[in-house]
C-alpha cells in the first residue's frame, strides 16, 4: 500500500501539469512538482496553507478575483462536478501567469472530501487560439477594404436563404459595381483606386443598419443584404447609397475624385438559390449601367 501511493506521488510529482488537493475548507494538502515550476512556490511553502490565504490568487482576464466570490475549487466542492476555467495566477515573483485549470471533486464514500485542481501554462495556448482568430478574420475579411470578402458573403447568403424559406420574411440582394473606375485608376494611379475603393466601402457600411452585411464580392464591385425591407424600403436604401456615394470625395492635393456606383436590387423569392439571385441583380446592375450609369434598377 505504501508502495502504491509512494507510486501516484512520484507520478504525480513528474507530471508537467500543476497539481494540487484541497480539502473542504480549501487547505492544500497536497502540491507536485509541476505546481512548484509554474508558481513559484515550493511545497513547503503551500502546504497545509489555505488557498484563499491570497496564495494564487486566481483572477480573470478582466482582473477580477475570483478566490473569495468564484474560486473553481469552491464550485467543484458544492456541486460535485468538473469546473474549467482560463485564469490568471499569482507567481511567487509577482506576475500573472495564464493558466488553463481544471478542478474535479474528490470523493470518498460517495461523500466530497475536497477537490483537486489541476492547471497548466496556457501561455502557447492563449497564443495558438489568438494567432487562429486573426486567421479566421483574415481569411473572412477584405484586407484592402476591411469589409467581408466574398465568401464570408456568400457564406451569409446561403444562410439568409435558408431562413428565408422558413420564415418568409424576404431580404434584399443589392449588387454595386462603380462606374467607370478604370478611368480612375488610369487618370489618378492604381494607389488613388485603391483608396476611392476603401472610401466607396466605408459609405456603403456606415449607411446600412447594423444587421446588414456588405461584402466586397470582386474588384469593385460590392454585394449588400438587407434585412426587413419591403420593395419601398429596399428602393429608398438603394437610392440613398446613390446619392452618398455621388457625395462621397477623395480631397487630393490639387483636385477631388468622386465615383458614381450602378445599382441592381431584388427581393429573395422562394425558388431563389445562391446563384440565382445573385445572377439576378447582377443583371439588374447592368440594366442601370445600359441606362446610363449612377441608378437603380429593380426586380
Ligand atoms: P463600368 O462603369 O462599366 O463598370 O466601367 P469600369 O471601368 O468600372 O469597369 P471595368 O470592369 O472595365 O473595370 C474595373 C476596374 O477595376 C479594372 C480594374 O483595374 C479595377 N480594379 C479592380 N480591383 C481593383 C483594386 O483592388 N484596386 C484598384 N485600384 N483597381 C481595381
Ligand atoms: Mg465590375
Ligand atoms: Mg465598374
Amino acid at each position: 500500500m505504501e508502495n502504491q501511493s509512494q507510486f501516484y506521488k512520484s507520478l504525480l510529482d513528474n507530471l508537467y501539469d500543476g497539481v494540487y488537493f484541497v480539502d473542504t475548507e480549501r487547505k492544500i494538502t497536497y502540491w507536485n512538482k509541476g505546481a512548484e515550476t509554474i508558481t513559484g512556490y515550493t511545497a513547503e511553502q503551500v502546504m497545509d496553507k489555505f488557498c484563499r490565504d491570497n496564495i494564487l490568487n486566481h483572477c480573470t482576464e478582466n482582473g477580477e478575483e475570483l478566490c473569495l466570490h468564484n474560486c473553481p475549487l469552491t464550485k467543484s466542492i458544492q456541486s460535485g462536478t468538473h469546473v474549467e476555467a482560463e485564469v490568471f495566477l499569482h507567481h511567487a515573483d509577482g506576475h500573472r501567469v495564464p493558466v488553463l485549470v481544471r478542478t474535479s471533486p474528490i470523493i470518498e464514500d460517495g461523500k466530497v472530501i475536497g477537490a483537486v485542481e489541476i492547471f497548466s501554462n496556457s501561455s502557447r495556448l492563449i497564443s495558438a487560439r489568438r494567432q487562429a482568430q486573426r486567421m479566421e478574420s483574415m481569411a473572412l475579411q477584405d484586407a484592402l477594404t476591411g469589409l467581408s470578402n466574398r465568401r464570408a458573403g456568400e457564406t451569409r447568403l446561403a444562410a439568409m436563404l435558408l431562413e428565408f424559406q422558413q420564415i418568409k420574411q424576404p431580404f434584399a440582394l443589392l449588387y454595386a459595381d462603380i462606374d467607370h473606375f478604370k478611368q480612375v485608376n488610369d487618370r489618378f494611379g492604381h494607389d488613388i483606386g485603391d483608396r476611392v475603393l476603401y472610401m466607396i466601402a466605408q459609405t456603403l457600411k456606415h449607411n446600412l443598419r447594423q444587421n446588414d452585411l456588405v461584402c466586397r464580392w470582386g474588384g469593385e464591385e460590392f454585394v449588400a443584404m438587407i434585412r426587413d425591407v419591403s420593395e419601398e424600403s429596399m428602393q429608398q436604401v438603394a437610392l440613398k447609397l446613390l446619392a452618398l456615394t455621388e457625395r462621397a470625395r477623395l480631397d487630393l492635393k490639387d483636385q477631388e475624385v468622386s465615383v458614381t456606383i450602378s445599382i441592381g436590387a431584388t427581393l429573395s423569392r422562394a425558388e431563389d438559390t445562391l446563384d440565382e439571385i445573385t445572377r439576378r441583380a447582377d443583371a439588374l446592375m447592368y440594366e442601370s449601367k445600359n441606362n446610363g450609369r449612377n441608378r437603380a434598377t429593380f426586380g
